[in-house]
């Protein structure tokens, strides 16, 4: 069973200062990317199947940007929180959840 969820979250890429931050608070939902910049995943372990939002093709992938929305599993909503409020580039989007926005992990 999924884990349930009322928030999702993105990154915006362009203001990601890439020090990481995020990713020590929430490793669950936050992850870096090869050029330096985090991106958000979902991990198996809250939703059954893991997907990074790093706009790289292929299964297991999303796009990213405010087209790659992660769910946030309720039990690190605290934890995505305090990421978004600690992020020295203000670029981590917490956003309502919505069915129609989350994304199958398909290429
Ligand atoms: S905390 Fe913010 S600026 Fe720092 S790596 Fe994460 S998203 Fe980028």
């Amino acid at each position: 069973m999924p884990e349930a969820t009322k928030m999702m979250v993105w990154i915006d890429q362009d203001l990601c200062t890439g020090d990481g931050i995020c990713e020590e608070i929430a490793p669950d939902v936050f992850v870096g990317r090869d050029d330096g910049l985090w991106v958000v995943k979902e991990e198996a372990d809250h939703f059954g199947s893991s997907i990074v939002f790093d706009g790289v093709e292929g299964d297991g992938h999303g796009p990213d940007g405010s087209r790659g929305l992660a769910r946030i599993p309720d039990s690190l909503m605290d934890d995505a929180i305090e990421a978004a409020e600690e992020c020295p580039g203000e670029c981590i989007m917490i956003e309502p959840y919505q069915a129609d926005l989350v994304h199958d992990g398909a290429a």
